[in-house]
């Protein structure tokens, strides 16, 4: 049995913006069901929900400031969760990284650097926990501080730093540093200090024992330029501790079979509850009601990263097209306000929803018949997963995670029952409509359809799996 310190900035349901959310509120539950002795550590900000409130463990000093541990557990389960109480940093509304009107958080650098100094304080049992991990396993930029401070100390744990986004590397300026009170040994090219700048990311980069990221594909991307955003050097020099393990999902959440947020359940055996889901869904969002008109779907953030910018492109042409679509997310202004253009001039074939809506994202991937993911990049991605599950085939790009999951519906895989959705190549929308057009075909030859959806329906993207390699590589450092 390994003991492992889970350092993570977000966990849901305790708090979410995405999908490092999910991994955090999954992954340790999977690891504790594998016998491992695992705990959470994050901030206590005034979001949190979902959870029994922190009852008072210990006190940590750091920076001349006493500063709470709470503990509190991970809802239907015995994985404790630490929660550092600081209140002048974290007891804000608003989320990890924005305040309520969306701006960054101007102190951000000093947050996550008092969170990394807690976080390693307890690794090296120095609040008297009377706990000392094996593990730590700390989770992007926000954490990245830990393995640097670590790697300072001596009969300290081993340290495990995974990449969910190179996107966001936690880049301030030098004048940063002296403030957050970090040791001067760390400040060099081969440490935290990055084209003359404060690089939070590189502390996980240079100095953790093992790297990961969240799919074998993405693992090679990032080593390009293209994925890598200036980093990819440093990660093809330490290729030999980089390894990518694709998420699961939490399938307790996500089952057609229970699902709280349907009325009507389906599972791969008996589908008749997703056509119904599908009516339903159409009359709430005030699309004509059309059990054969093939309806996509889309949830997500409305950024660059996740191609929206080529839906845009293929909208007027799907327009003309035997369709309906339905889009939940939020984002981009200038991007939310150009879908809600569509909608209002086609609103017989288009329903936009701006905002985040968990029932509505669950109804999504049940009544659509195809989801959309033409992302640009994607680490790993869980709506594909989802959507596999919820016989909701996915048109993907093929990139990162994406790409690991989802199989084409091709001659060959189809007769060998692996196809599971849609894929293409360039990030381009004249790919993105030809997929759009090829899922339209499929989806007209109903035993072919049906055919794909059982395939993706059975295929196991449960945690276990996951969890197991994670064990793994926690066995060999
Ligand atoms: P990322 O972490 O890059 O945002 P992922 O696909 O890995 O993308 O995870 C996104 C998660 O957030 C999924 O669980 C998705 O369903 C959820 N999500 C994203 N946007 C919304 C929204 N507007 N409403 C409800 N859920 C959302």
């Amino acid at each position: 049995m390994k003991k492992i310190l889970f350092a993570s900035s977000e966990t849901h349901p305790l708090i979410k913006t995405g999908g490092l959310a999910d991994v955090a509120g999954s992954l340790p539950i999977a690891l504790a069901e594998l016998g491992q002795d695992i705990r959470v550590i994050m901030p206590n900000y005034q979001g949190i929900k979902n959870c029994e409130p922190g009852r008072y463990l210990c006190t940590v000093r750091v920076n001349n400031s006493d500063i709470h541990l709470l503990e509190t557990r991970l809802p239907n389960s015995e994985v404790v969760v630490w929660l550092v109480d600081y209140p002048p940093f974290f007891n804000f509304p608003g989320n990890p990284y924005h305040d309520e009107n969306g701006k960054p958080w101007p102190n951000i650098g000093d947050r996550f650097a008092l969170f990394c100094r807690i976080v390693v304080e307890v690794a090296m049992n120095r609040a008297y926990l009377d706990w000392q991990p094996d593990v730590v396993h700390c989770n992007d930029w926000q954490t990245g501080l830990v393995p640097a401070l670590l790697s300072l100390e001596e009969n300290r744990p081993a340290s495990i730093f995974t990449i969910h986004n190179m996107a966001y590397q936690g880049i301030f300026p030098a004048s940063a540093y002296t403030p957050l009170n970090l040791p001067g040994q760390l400040w060099h090219q081969d440490g935290l200090e990055y084209h003359g700048m404060l690089s939070f990311i590189k502390g996980g980069l240079q100095f953790a024992d093992r790297i990961t990221t969240v799919s074998p594909t993405y693992a090679q991307e990032i080593q390009t330029p293209e994925f890598g955003y200036g980093l990819e050097g440093l990660l093809a020099y330490r290729h030999d501790i980089l390894s990518g393990i694709i998420n699961g999902i939490d399938t307790s959440i996500w089952n057609p079979a229970d699902d709280v947020y349907l009325n009507h359940h389906y599972s791969a055996e008996n589908l008749s509850g997703k056509l119904q889901n599908k009516l339903e869904l159409q009359e709430k969002l005030g699309l004509p009601i059309n059990a054969d008109i093939p309806l996509f779907g889309l949830i997500g953030r409305l950024v660059e990263q996740k191609g929206i910018d080529l839906l845009l492109s293929c909208l007027p042409e799907m327009t003309t097209l035997p369709l309906q679509f339905v889009l939940l997310g939020s984002g981009d202004k200038s991007i939310e306000l150009k879908l809600e253009d569509f909608a209002r001039l086609y609103p017989d074939k288009i329903a936009i929803t701006i905002g985040y809506n968990e029932p509505l994202a669950h109804q999504i991937e049940a009544g659509a018949d195809i989801f959309l993911m033409p992302s640009r990049f994607e680490p790993c991605g869980l709506n594909q997963m989802y959507s596999q599950r919820y016989g909701t085939l996915p048109i993907i790009r093929k990139t990162g995670g994406l790409a690991d999951t989802v199989v084409d519906s091709l001659p060959d895989s189809m007769t060998n029952g692996t196809a599971s959705g849609i894929v293409f190549n360039d990030p381009v929308p004249a790919a993105l409509l030809e997929a759009i057009k090829r899922s339209l075909v499929l989806f007209a030859h109903k035993p072919t359809w049906q055919k794909i959806q059982l395939s993706a329906m059975t295929k196991d993207f449960s945690w276990q799996n996951s969890a197991s390699q994670y064990l793994e590589l926690y066995s060999q450092i």
